[in-house]
């Protein structure tokens, strides 16, 4: 097949935070490298952008936890590199009912890798967050002090890697959709074809195209991704005057997460805009990427229900100031893809997707190990086991957990 502009030693696909991460870990690792985006580069239409993500270490899969450790020495690595910060290192604060076996099984993480944390009684909670919160009294606090955590701020990490990876070398192109790769039979490798009609070629591939990756993936292979994109609001609300020091980036209060049943919701420290602070619920509803409805629909009377109730009138519940909308990708596990696409392209194309709401912390080591499997075709550190394909032939469901 013939191809325009240069050969590559490794196509990106996608410029959200996991292919900008990677771009740039394969640049790093001296390898040619296209990082291809098709809207324009750091757009608000993905899962990547916005002012803010949290990072923390308490997962109930020490897989995760093991991933969110070494992330966390990657950013500062990154952020030293680049000569400014995206991370904010806080407090945090996990809410629940103290039989919950999520809520053990974390604990149970913490202590398997020595993580320190304290267990906080209903009564301890209130006495550490005065005129917040008072939880149930069959409830626990997981409480985790400053070290590992915070919040990233995401478009500017975005933005970070793309610049490392420009550093590095790489080459940057947007507003150029991929619309097929194909294996080219003669010279080995892959051919990346444009809707515009460029066609790169690649010795390898790496497609992170989020929310899209279903419809590419099955256009590309005929393989039948089970992501579902879901679209979420991120809500910001008025802080009391005169309390915003209370709930300020910097000061006592945590990133914090509290959760019942298959209620989740998720808060920061207040940094983005002056006098508010965000407060969200964890979930959505199913949508297409290419024919989004924007938020519109989305109730949150449980959520106002519940800042009304928590906060004792310090945050006004009655509507939020702001709300931004945004995809998340899920797979039935909620754990992550990181494989070959396997069949007639065996380990020339490497897909990272799946990320199921709370990849952005992890992005720099997802970026290692897509780098890692593109360039040496195995990786190293992270059991990839969870992460494979194949998982949903053996079981639709994915990973079997008992939380
Ligand atoms: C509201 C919200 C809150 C979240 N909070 C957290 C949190 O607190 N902590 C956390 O760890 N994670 C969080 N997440 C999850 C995290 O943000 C995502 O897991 C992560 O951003 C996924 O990145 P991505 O690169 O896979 O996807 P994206 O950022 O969507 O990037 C994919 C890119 O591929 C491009 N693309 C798609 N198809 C093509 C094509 N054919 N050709 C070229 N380009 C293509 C898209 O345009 C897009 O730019 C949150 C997500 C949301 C939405």
């Amino acid at each position: 097949m013939e191809y325009s502009g240069d050969e590559f030693d490794v196509i990106v696909v996608g410029a959200g935070i996991m292919g900008s991460s990677t771009a740039y870990q394969l640049a790093k690792r001296g390898q040619k490298t296209l990082l291809v985006e098709q809207f324009d580069f750091l757009h608000p239409r993905g899962s990547s952008h916005g002012d803010s993500r949290f990072i923390r270490a308490t997962y109930p899969e020490d897989y995760y936890q093991d991933m969110v450790l070494e992330s966390s020495l990657l950013w500062e690595e990154a952020q030293q590199q680049i000569g400014y910060n995206v991370y904010l290192k806080s407090q945090h604060l996990d809410m629940g009912p103290s039989d919950s076996k999520k809520l053990l099984s974390v604990i149970a993480t913490c202590q398997k890798n020595g993580l320190p944390y304290q267990l906080l009684q209903p009564r301890e909670v209130a006495e550490k967050y005065p005129g917040w919160l008072d939880i149930p009294e069959n409830w626990v606090g997981l409480y985790i002090g400053l070290g590992v955590g915070g919040v990233i701020k995401s478009t500017k990490a975005v933005s970070m890697f793309q610049t490392l990876a420009f550093q590095e070398g790489v080459t940057l192109r947007d507003n150029m959709e991929v619309k097929n790769i194909v294996k080219d039979e003669v010279k080995g490798g892959v051919v990346v074809v444009t809707t515009n009609g460029d066609k790169f070629w690649g010795k390898k591939c790496v497609v992170t195209a989020g929310a899209w990756m279903r419809k590419l993936v099955k256009t590309v292979s005929g393989l039948e991704l089970p992501i579902q994109p879901s679209e979420v609001m991120v809500c910001y609300w008025r802080i009391k005057e005169g309390h915003e020091a209370e709930f300020a980036m910097g000061g006592d209060f945590p990133t914090f997460t509290y959760s019942f049943g298959d209620s989740y919701i998720y808060g920061l420290p207040s940094f983005e805009y002056p006098g508010v602070i965000k407060i969200s619920l964890h979930g959505g509803y199913p949508c297409d990427p290419d024919n989004r409805a924007w938020g519109s629909g989305i109730t949150m009377e449980s959520l106002k229900q519940w800042i009304k109730s928590s906060f004792k009138g310090l945050i006004d519940f009655n509507s939020p100031v702001s709300t931004h909308s945004c995809m998340y990708s899920m797979t039935p596990d909620e754990d992550f893809v990181i494989d070959f696409l396997g069949g007639e392209f065996g380990k020339d194309v490497v897909i990272g997707c799946g990320f199921s709401g709370h990849g952005f912390k992890m992005a720099p080591v997802v970026g290692r190990l897509l780098a890692d499997l593109a360039i040496t075709g195995e990786a190293s550190g992270v059991d990839l086991k969870h992460f494979r394909i194949g998982r949903f032939e053996d079981n639709p469901k994915g990973n079997v957990k008992d939380y």
